[in-house]
């Protein structure tokens, strides 16, 4: 499948140090063909594999990364873009009953998806209605009750004998009447698009204003699947997709070429024909399934490192030209809090690692860093460019300003000092202009 080829493609590219334009070009021909042999729309192919292109050749510097990882996290990036990016959620409103409208041709899934859907709202503490609107499939009512018995959450039928647009509209009414906040509409499809079925949703669609007209499509239907979303936004206007089947689909041509095609985002995602596999649709977690799970998420992670990398460095700069401030310290702090600890930070810089033994205070807790950001923001601007202005008074200001007593200022700028005059040390060291190595 997919996954296959395009990890067997970075398999090769991963071992290697450097990377020639050769090198990239003949991977991202690859990657072309088994984009195309999945299934992805042709136009969408293209311009994926230029961005790819693009970024993998004004390289973004990842020291972390070899060339070859990094052409893997543009490519996974890109992926996970074309997808849509982050995840889609239903609009729920908030004068209820939300009105969720399914649509698709016969026997994409939508009556079981109706059920679906139904059930992962109720776990959500939702009280959904289903609506059988439905009335030209025989038995087509029938399956809907059962779902809706299975699940314990009521039916709204008028049998088959009333029009799908009465049905909808009285729906809503019932909705009231019984306090259910969602209303989910069943309705019916056929085998191919036509006038008639579109002229039919569109009146459902008038009468029912529904706040999320989703289109329930089968992935195993390819770029079938794209025409078919195409087709219904054209002529409804869709607020999402649910793509159905997923579980069957080893190629994924169309999780990778609706949102791109039709700006409509996949929302859920089938996997199976129990009630409980319906998904919220993940671009990115989709993105790592196509490149390989685990692989990915170790790329992420080291990437992510070297963009903490690029913050110690920044944080040298200024150690060499001893312009290290309380804003600085401030901005340290921060990172602290985000990364669990300040040593990860200081001991990317060279030579910083044997130093920071000596920073007896680098383990602060959580407290203690909150209480040092309120001093630092009751500092001026002026007091955090300048320290040394820092006099009693401004001490007791401080103090009051945060909420903390006056000792507590006064360790902190001890503390600052003492930092500041490790960095002067640390400074002297690499006072002769060598370039700074050991960066990984
Ligand atoms: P409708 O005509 O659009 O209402 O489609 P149905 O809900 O009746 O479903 C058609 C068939 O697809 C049924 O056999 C379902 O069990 C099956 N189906 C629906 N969703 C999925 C899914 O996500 N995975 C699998 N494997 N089968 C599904
Ligand atoms: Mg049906």
């Amino acid at each position: 499948g997919l996954a296959d080829k395009l990890q067997d493609t970075f398999k090769r590219l991963r071992g290697r140090g450097k990377l020639s334009e050769t090198d990239v070009s003949e991977a991202l021909r690859e990657v072309r063909m088994a984009l195309l042999e999945a299934d992805v729309n042709f136009k969408v192919v293209k311009d994926f594999v230029s961005r790819v292109k693009e970024r993998a050749i004004g390289q973004e510097v990842m020291d972390s990364l070899t060339p070859g990882q990094q052409v893997v996290k543009i490519v996974y990036d890109e992926l996970a873009a074309l997808m849509g990016g982050t995840q889609s959620r239903l609009n729920i409103s908030s004068r209820p009953p939300t009105v969720i409208m399914l649509v698709g041709l016969q026997g994409a899934g939508k009556t079981t998806t109706a059920g679906k859907l139904a059930n992962l709202l109720q776990r959500q503490n939702k009280r959904p209605l289903l609506v059988a609107a439905d009335v030209y499939r025989p038995a087509a009512i029938k399956q809907l009750q059962v779902l809706g018995q299975q699940l314990d959450i009521p039916v709204f039928t008028l049998g088959d004998q009333e029009s799908p647009v009465t049905i909808a509209q009285k729906s809503i009414d019932q909705a009231n009447a019984l306090l259910r906040d969602v209303v989910i509409i069943d309705t019916a499809g056929r085998l191919h698009i036509n006038e008639e079925l579109m002229q039919e949703l569109r009146l459902i669609k008038g009468q029912a204003k529904p706040h999320e007209i989703l289109l329930v499509v089968d992935a195993m239907t390819g770029q079938d699947a794209v025409g078919v979303a195409e087709a219904f936004n054209g002529q409804l206007g869709l607020d999402g997709v649910i793509l159905t089947k997923l579980d069957g689909d080893a190629r994924g041509g169309a999780a990778l070429s609706i949102k791109a095609v039709t700006g409509c985002p996949i929302k859920f995602a089938g996997m199976g024909e129990k009630l409980d596999a319906l998904e919220p649709f993940y671009p990115d977690r989709m993105a790592s399934r196509i490149l390989g799970m685990g692989d990915v998420l170790g790329l992420i992670e080291k990437a992510q490192a070297s963009l903490d990398l690029d913050k110690a460095r920044e944080l040298e700069k200024k150690l060499r030209k001893d312009s290290f401030t309380f804003d600085d310290f401030l901005e340290q702090l921060q990172q602290v809090r985000k990364l669990g600890s300040m040593e990860q930070i200081l001991s990317m810089i060279p030579g910083m690692g044997s130093q920071l033994k000596q920073l007896k205070n680098a383990e602060l807790d959580e407290k203690d860093l909150k209480r040092t950001e309120a001093i630092i923001r009751s500092m001026t601007k002026k007091e955090r460019q300048d320290p040394a202005l820092i006099n009693g008074s401004r001490r007791k200001r401080i103090a009051s300003g945060s909420g903390t007593k006056v000792q507590d200022v006064n360790r902190l700028l001890k503390q600052f000092e003492e930092t500041r005059k490790m960095m002067k040390r640390f400074q002297l060291m690499q006072k002769s202009g060598r370039k700074p190595k050991g960066f990984n």
